[in-house]
């Protein structure tokens, strides 16, 4: 295939808020393209798995028969970015209850670890995504936790002192939901990472 003038990133359309992540990818510039088939995967350059109800997408993921195409598009180099359900669905090990998860990044998560009154919140925590450390509004929906980041892993964000952004090479993961606040800082990140894949960096 050849390459297109132009970075198309694609976004899992299978549930959840898939329309805000395309929304914020466009604003930085790049192509957003909705994907429900693997087919499609082979063209993208990178892909932003959003939240959602991970066991809906699972599911989903299943009948379409996703995995292998995910796999197959993380063993070409193309970077992945998840979001809450799209953290659980790409780490290593889930908890609470535990439940198949494809393990492209070295870190454990509990589902729904913020207990009911706090299920759902917006807060400000601490990201380093260039030079300077920066303040972002996080806006936490059912989210999970990181409980253990793997020695691969680097942190790019907390609040209160607890992960919330990680990165192993080419998997970038949040616990929450950078698509609903104005900033694009954090698809900023994403998007120069898919360049930089893109261009053999
Ligand atoms: N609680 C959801 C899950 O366990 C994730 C919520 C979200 O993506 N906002 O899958």
């Amino acid at each position: 295939m050849t390459k297109s003038a132009v970075v198309r990133i694609g976004v899992l359309a299978l549930q959840g808020d898939f329309a805000l992540h395309a929304r914020a990818l466009e604003k930085c510039g790049v192509k957003a393209v909705e994907v429900r088939k693997p087919v499609e995967l082979d063209q993208v350059d990178g892909l932003v798995m959003p939240g959602g109800e991970s066991t809906t997408l699972l599911k989903l993921m299943d009948a379409w028969d996703f995995v292998p195409a995910l796999e197959k598009l993380h063993g070409a180099g193309k970077p992945i970015f998840g979001t809450c359900a799209g953290l659980i669905l790409l780490a290593r090990e889930v908890e609470s209850p535990t439940q198949f998860s494809l393990g492209l990044i070295d870190v454990t998560v509990e589902r729904n670890a913020y207990g009911r009154q706090r299920e759902s919140f917006e807060a400000s925590g601490t990201a380093k995504l260039g030079p300077d450390p920066i303040q972002l509004d996080m806006v936490f929906i059912r989210a999970p936790r990181i409980r253990r980041v793997g020695p691969g892993v680097q942190v790019l964000a907390e609040h209160r002192g607890e992960p919330v952004m990680a990165r192993q090479d080419r998997v970038l993961v949040a616990t929450f939901h950078p698509e609903l606040t104005d900033s694009t800082k954090v698809h900023r990140y994403f998007c120069d990472l898919v360049e930089r894949c893109r261009a053999g960096a």
